[in-house]
């Protein structure tokens, strides 16, 4: 109820708060009748708990914990939870599920070193930046014995892996959060559980644990919001102040023999121009060299010959070389010409590849005219574009082949069942003062994946409903289809009309808003904005994108003629990354026009991305999920500093509280008949009847006229609309 009155009460964050009140806002009036605990927001937007003393008309005295009176308006209050609920495990055992409520469970538990919390079925962790004593063997083994009863990442996994066993379905532990919340960890302590239940039968669980070494080292880098990110592979060719590119670089730059380094053509670190950029080429507390060792050391352990990861190598300092290569004005239009120093000489040597050819592929863009193909100068920006495209090419493709060569090794002594569990470690939603392409593109997957999430939910509940005899028909869920169709609709939704206006020349970023504009405007989840932005509706909160950039971003950057030089290459590794990429592209005879080329389709990045999204939803749907949360509580990287604020943030945009409200939309309080007699019982007046919970439950709710309406019984459990037990709650105190 009163979602939208909400919305208005908490204007402090930019993203709207259709979550802020997930009880009812009934519940207020009644609160500040009988003077009980409150909620009250402060004009700094901070909340503190306080009694109300007196009210007057639309304003309420509260006294709050310090012993200051404040005034306030009564829409600034909100009911606050009984001590005894202090510290839940379990958020809906919250009598009150609104967020200051929540803030400060997660708090109190945080600041007594509990990190995990369930928000019904998901597990909520809060980073806490600093190692704590929650895991290791004795846990791991009280864990298989259910002997652990309170939240943590081994009972998730332990749960998936059980299920998996028993209903021989394959699982999926589905880890969220903003970066630096804590992902990736929680997903090793995930696998670190997931190992040692395999110990002695699988036999493989310490090569798993290395090839987190291993993609670490390839799919991490230091950004300024966490030292070990892991990350998308432009990083390879840009960085940004302080940041540093994949920790791989620097440890094969630091830790490499000097046989391998002159193999290799190799020098130190600051010396290439792809990692001298951001003026920062060590992380604070890591030893390059040291860690090089480790990583042969996996490498080897997963059974990557050495005869790999030499040609791994080999590609690393390709790309390094690379980077290096630098080019020349030739005239007065900008035209290049590749400089012809050592950077080429390596680099085409690493690639095994004629240097004249590599520089050709760099500085021109053959065309074909008539029956002749030409080649066309490349200006400067071109020709930097080209040369960067290739090197992120050669470096995702050789992230992806190492993934490939892992998991064939661990299937080799494979004693598989054919079942599996999968953890995926993806980022999260973002919102940012400047939102582009690459902020589109992820909050479009978490839109797909809060999908999932959300029927996944609406699934367990009814079941819960069903197999509790209640009528589920009541029952009402938001959805964000529509946000989705607005995104991935064909031929008008917004991948669609970018691909269309990427591929015409005249087309601006300005002539694609409009398009949006034109065609779009009846979503409700699209709003114009002025000039060249537009805003979309996401569940997590409406984010303004400025197509600066959309345009190019989407365009596939890599020419042909690079991966027409790829193919010719000596090197096995470019040859095979080169036929996978022609393969991946339906090869497609489109004639350009009057040219006539034969030439293949190049997908948009937008294209190829919804494209891999759906092949994981396709995944992930044949999976039973099971959900983590992670929650970054300061941006300092620093324990013991919980920031409401920034927690609040985030538990909205990870949809947490909106699930929790979805998953009791209908009735939030639940009590097992016996729980509810227990509790309720003896408020009787005609307690001579000795009667069973189920009919004990009946009587209390008539008792207190609480209407037909506003309750269901289930066989096992009494459901009650929101707000509806504070009466007969309320009543208990007073005779206690
Ligand atoms: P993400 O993958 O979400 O970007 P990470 O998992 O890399 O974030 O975590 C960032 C940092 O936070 C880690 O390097 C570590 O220092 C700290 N951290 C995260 N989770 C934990 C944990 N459970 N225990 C201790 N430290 C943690
Ligand atoms: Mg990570």
């Amino acid at each position: 109820g009163g979602s939208d009155q909400a919305a208005t009460v908490t204007s402090s964050s930019a993203l709207p708060s259709r979550v802020r009140d997930l009880d009812c806002d009934d519940n207020i009036i009644y609160f500040i009748k009988k003077k009980l605990r409150v909620w009250c927001r402060l004009p700094s937007g901070q909340w503190e708990s306080g009694v109300i003393q007196s009210t007057s008309g639309e304003c309420a005295f509260v006294s709050l914990s310090n012993g200051n009176v404040v005034k306030v308006s009564t829409v600034e209050l909100l009911p606050a939870n009984p001590d005894i609920l202090e510290g839940v495990d379990d958020l809906i055992q919250l009598s009150y599920l609104n967020e200051p409520s929540v803030l400060y469970n997660l708090q109190c538990r945080y600041s007594k070193d509990i990190i995990y919390s369930k928000a019904g079925p998901v597990l909520i962790a809060v980073n806490p930046f600093k190692s704590i004593q929650m895991y290791g063997d004795d846990l791991i083994a009280a864990c298989r014995q259910k002997l652990l009863d309170s939240p943590h990442v081994y009972a998730i996994a332990d749960a998936a892996y059980n299920e998996m066993m028993r209903e021989e379905v394959n699982q999926s532990i589905i880890i969220s959060g903003e970066s630096g919340a804590g992902k990736t960890e929680t997903a090793k302590v995930a696998m670190q559980y997931l190992a040692a239940l395999g110990c002695g039968s699988f036999g493989i669980e310490h090569e798993i644990l290395h090839t987190n070494y291993i993609l670490e080292a390839f799919g991490n880098a230091k950004t300024s919001r966490n030292d070990n990110s892991s990350r998308f592979k432009s990083r390879v060719v840009q960085l940004a102040d302080g940041e540093r590119s994949y920790h791989i670089f620097y440890q094969l730059c630091a830790g490499a023999s000097t046989n391998l380094k002159e193999r290799l053509n190799l020098r130190i670190a600051s010396e290439f121009k792809y990692l001298n950029q951001s003026g920062c080429l060590a992380v604070d507390g890591t030893d390059d060299a040291q860690k090089f060792c480790k990583l042969m050391e996996a490498l080897d352990i997963v059974h990557i010959c050495k005869e790999d990861q030499e040609h791994a190598f080999s590609m690393l300092a390709a790309v390094l070389w690379l980077g290096n290569i630098s080019f020349q004005v030739t005239d007065n239009e900008n035209h290049v010409e590749v400089l012809a120093d050592e950077a080429v000489t390596h680099a085409a040597r690493l690639m095994r590849c004629n240097p004249d050819e590599l520089m050709l592929a760099l500085s021109t863009h053959k065309i074909q005219a008539g029956k002749d193909r030409i080649a066309k100068t490349l200006t400067l920006q071109q020709a930097i574009d080209t040369r960067d495209a290739l090197a992120k090419f050669i470096y995702a493709s050789l992230f992806d082949w190492l993934v490939e060569q892992i998991n064939k090794s661990l299937e080799v002594g494979k004693r598989r069942t054919g079942r599996s569990i999968s953890i995926l470690d993806i980022y999260g939603f973002e919102s940012f003062q400047k939102n582009s392409f690459e902020q589109m593109c992820i909050n479009y997957a978490n839109e797909r994946l809060q999908q999932h999430f959300n029927r996944h939910l609406l699934k367990l509940e009814q079941e819960d409903y069903e197999l509790d005899g209640v009528d589920w028909t009541k029952v009402d869920f938001e959805d964000n289809q529509e946000c989705l169709n607005l995104i991935e609709k064909k031929p008008l939704g917004l991948l669609s009309l970018l691909d269309e206006e990427s591929n015409f020349p005249k087309a601006n970023d300005l002539t694609f808003v409009n398009k949006l504009k034109q065609h779009l405007s009846s979503n409700p989840c699209l709003k114009g904005e002025r000039g060249s932005a537009f805003s979309i509706r996401h569940y997590a909160g409406e984010v303004l994108y400025d197509t600066n950039g959309f345009l190019e971003k989407n365009r596939d950057p890599l020419h042909t003629d690079s991966i027409q030089l790829l193919s010719s290459c000596r090197s096995e590794l470019l040859q095979l990354f080169a036929s996978k990429m022609l393969n991946q592209s339906q090869k497609q005879a489109t004639s350009v026009g009057h040219m006539g080329v034969l030439d293949f389709q190049k997908q948009s990045v937008g294209t190829k991305f919804k494209g891999q999204l759906f092949k994981l939803m396709h995944q992930l749907e044949s999976t039973t999920p099971h959900f983590i949360r992670c929650i970054k509580p300061n941006n300092k990287q620093l324990p013991g500093i919980y920031e409401a604020d920034l927690v609040l943030q985030q538990l909205r945009c990870c949809g947490v509280l909106e699930a929790v409200r979805i998953s009791r939309s209908g009735y939030p309080t639940r009590m097992k008949h016996q729980e509810f007699a227990k509790r309720y019982g003896f408020l009787l007046l005609d307690a001579s009847a000795s009667r069973d919970p189920l009919s004990v439950s009946i009587a209390v709710l008539q008792q207190f006229n609480i209407l037909p309406e506003m309750y269901q019984i289930g066989y096992t459990k009494v459901y009650l609309r929101t707000g509806q037990i504070g009466a007969v709650e309320d009543r208990r105190k007073q005779i206690l």
